[in-house]
Formats: C-alpha cells, sequence, structure tokens
C-alpha cells in the first residue's frame, strides 16, 4: 500500500511520514500542490493524505485537478481548526474523508487504513460472461477486443444480467432492479432496452449471450 503526503510543514509531515510507515506503508512526501499533482501522474497510490493549506496551489485545488484528470484515488483531507468552508468544499470536491488539526496519529492510521481497504475493493471488479467483460469501476464493456459504448441505462440493464448470469430475469424483477419501479408501468420499456442492448453486445457476434424466455423474461449465458 502506497501513501502519498502532501503537507508543506515539514515537521508534520515527517511525523505522519514515520507513522505511516511504522504501520507498514510505502509512504511519498510533497511539500506543494504542484509536486503532488506531479507524483499522482506518475505513481499509482492507494490513498492521498492532502493538507487543505499549501503555498501556491492549495489542497482544494490539487483535489479538483485530481478528480478533473479522472484521478480516483481516495483522499484524506487536513484541515486546520475553523476551516469549515473548506471543509465542506473539499468534500463536494470528491474528497473521501477529512480530519481536523490537530489529529492523534492513531486516527490518521485509522482513516487511511479505511480508504486504502476501500480502494482495494475497488481492484478487479470485472464482470464476465463468455468474451463479453463489463469493468464495474470504469463501467467499460467489451466484448473479445471490441470497445461496447452504452449508456448509463444500459450500463445498470447489463450488470444486473451479468451478476445474474446464468439465471432467468423477470421482467418485473429487471423493472425493480434497473429502474427502481415498484410496479409494473404497462409499458414494454424492458423489451426495448434489451433489444437496443442485444444490438451491442450479440448483433455482430457469432455466438448469442442474450436470450429470450418468451413470456417469462430474458438470461444471459453463453449456451442457448
Ligand atoms: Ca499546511
Amino acid at each position: 500500500m502506497r501513501v502519498l503526503v502532501v503537507e508543506d510543514e515539514k515537521k508534520t509531515a515527517s511525523f505522519v511520514r514515520k507513522a505511516l510507515q511504522a504501520e507498514s506503508f510505502a509512504v511519498d512526501v510533497c511539500h506543494n500542490g504542484d509536486d503532488a499533482l506531479a507524483a499522482a501522474s506518475t505513481t499509482p497510490f492507494d490513498a492521498i493524505v492532502l493538507d487543505i493549506m499549501l503555498p501556491g496551489r492549495d489542497g482544494i485545488s490539487v483535489l479538483k485537478q485530481l478528480r478533473e484528470r479522472k484521478n480516483s484515488t481516495p483522499v484524506l483531507l487536513l484541515s486546520a481548526r475553523g476551516e469549515v468552508n473548506e471543509r465542506v468544499e473539499g468534500l463536494n470536491a470528491g474528497a473521501d474523508d477529512y480530519l481536523p488539526k490537530p489529529f492523534e496519529l492513531s486516527e490518521l492510521i485509522a482513516r487511511v487504513r479505511a480508504l486504502t481497504r476501500r480502494s482495494g475493493e475497488n481492484k478487479s471488479t470485472t464482470l464476465r460472461v463468455a468474451d463479453l467483460t463489463l469493468d464495474t469501476l470504469t463501467h467499460k464493456a467489451q466484448r473479445g477486443n471490441t470497445a461496447i459504448e452504452l449508456t448509463a441505462r444500459e450500463y445498470r440493464l447489463l450488470e444486473f444480467l451479468m451478476r445474474s448470469a446464468g439465471r432467468l430475469c423477470g421482467r418485473m424483477m429487471i423493472l425493480e432492479k434497473v429502474w427502481d419501479y415498484s410496479f409494473d408501468p404497462g409499458t414494454n420499456l424492458v423489451d426495448v432496452y434489451v433489444r437496443r442492448l442485444r444490438e451491442k453486445i450479440d448483433a455482430d457476434f457469432a455466438t448469442k449471450l442474450l436470450h429470450t424466455v418468451r413470456g417469462e423474461g430474458y438470461i444471459l449465458k453463453e449456451a442457448a
């Protein structure tokens, strides 16, 4: 587990680094925002401890830049007492947690641990049925080497069908899980979306994966 600590106060940076190292984290330290952005773009970190008050580019700006660059590394913000607005702004900008100064090292370590655990859970989330794969983190779908573009709703439908692979999915069940409907709106919504999805994942391929069970629903599986 590799952690980036961004803090201009050298003493604080140093004791945070030592405490994390003692817990067997690998630690990189940056003393300003631009160095932090450069480090984060070249090294994959499992978490970033980011002080808000930095000379030049502040922590909030670093965080916004990271998220703009689609970097989703979990961020723990450190804020000085009274920086309530910055804290709220930070959470809105995509921070995962914050810790007001002064803090106990044991609490910092517990929170970094929680964040790295979460980032570990986010990894290797690829669903697979035959040569169809779906990455639940990036929402990228692929059949063989062909990338498949999905709308948000098509993604939810495909994710549900893949998680239920090999099992019959009734229309009502699909409405509940994919549209959050607890009633049947009496439309052919599900059938329309299944048809669209089929166009994308099956039409150009010899082996069909999405099958209709007449009068009952749909099933995603390799063999007919
Ligand atoms: Ca500082």
